[in-house]
């Protein structure tokens, strides 16, 4: 086995390969990486994102072809009807990391200004030249509930076109699974399903998968807690305030990641009521703050609870 770790993205990152890495794919893997984190990230001023941010109201820019693909599969899930999931909210999550670092809850004021330029169909993408436009001033993208899923399905392209048959790709928790488990009689991967708020790797069910990609959204992913109440990183697009749903985390399985990326924001925003919505084919498992599992039938043959304080509603 030959496992790699390395950090980008802000996160640990691990890719395992299951023979020797005989034609030097992993550098290749991490150069990859590194040159989709430059182009995405809100961190350096001169990356693609920063400059279509820097010029909201002002004028178009031009991007590269990876991240245009990117900006059109982001644009299309945030116009979807009830979508949860919006890319354009980054004026709303800017609002709420400066909150997580100081602590001071933003006035609803500032929330409600800042929900005025989140809307999905004020952005203009332009096929032909590759080039888009916030066209509001003040407007901001926010790719980081999509971006892991959009690099981690590239990586997996190319261990592909590299003939490599089997592997994992752990970008941040985004887990994509490749061909079959080499470990396993059944040939099928042994993936956990995360408990919440407890250590990573503690398991509150386990699943066997195929080669499908494995997301979670949770809310004890990241949070700041201010006058005893508790506030997350997922933001409902509807009010601007963080999800208050009962839900604790959305994990989906579908066979690309940045799908199973989108629909995990978009199930965790739906929460138990869309627990059963079958408009998507995914699979999911639902977890809330009353220790129920809402869990796809077509998995359940495949999934083993592991805390039996849950009780598993299948959907
Ligand atoms: P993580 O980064 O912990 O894996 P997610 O993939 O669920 O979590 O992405 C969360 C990030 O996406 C937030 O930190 C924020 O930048 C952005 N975000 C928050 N709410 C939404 C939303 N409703 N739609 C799209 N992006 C969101
Ligand atoms: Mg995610």
């Amino acid at each position: 086995m030959n496992v790699a770790t390395f950090i980008a993205m802000g996160t640990v990152n691990t890719i395992t390969l299951f023979e020797p890495d005989t034609q030097n794919i992993l550098p290749r893997v991490f150069e990859y990486v590194k040159s989709m984190e430059q182009k995405l990230t809100v961190h350096h001023s001169d990356s693609e994102i920063m400059r279509l941010n820097a010029n909201a109201g002002i004028a178009p820019v031009a991007v590269s072809e990876e991240v245009f693909a990117l900006l059109l599969r982001a644009h299309a899930a945030s116009l979807e009807e009830g979508s949860g999931f919006n890319f354009a909210l980054g004026a709303l999550t800017r609002l709420w990391r400066a909150y997580q670092k100081q602590g001071i809850v933003p006035f609803d004021t500032q929330i409600a200004a800042a929900r005025a330029l989140c809307d999905p169909h004020l952005v203009w993408l332009d096929a032909g030249s590759c080039r888009a436009f916030l066209t509001q001033p003040g407007m901001s993208l926010d790719l980081g509930a999509i971006a892991k899923g959009y690099i981690a399905d590239g990586v997996k392209r190319l261990l592909a076109e590299a003939g490599i048959e089997r592997a994992t790709i752990d970008l941040g928790g985004n887990v994509v699974l490749h061909g079959q488990s080499p470990k396993q009689a059944d040939g099928l991967w042994r993936v956990g399903i995360q408990q919440p708020y407890a250590a990573k790797g503690e398991y509150a069910a386990v699943c066997r998968l195929p080669a499908v990609s494995v997301v979670t959204s949770g809310v004890y992913e990241r949070y700041a807690e201010a006058g005893g109440r508790q506030y997350h990183h997922l933001i409902n697009p509807q009010t601007g305030y963080p999800f208050d749903n009962g839900m604790l985390g959305a994990t989906v399985i579908a066979p690309d990641s940045t799908e199973a990326e989108i629909r995990s924001t978009q199930i965790f925003a739906q929460g138990a009521a869309g627990a059963a919505d079958s408009r998507s084919d995914v699979w999911r498992v639902l977890i809330d703050k009353e220790k129920r599992m809402f869990v796809s039938r077509a998995l359940l043959p495949f999934f083993e609870l592991k805390d039996a304080a849950y009780q598993v509603i299948p959907v």
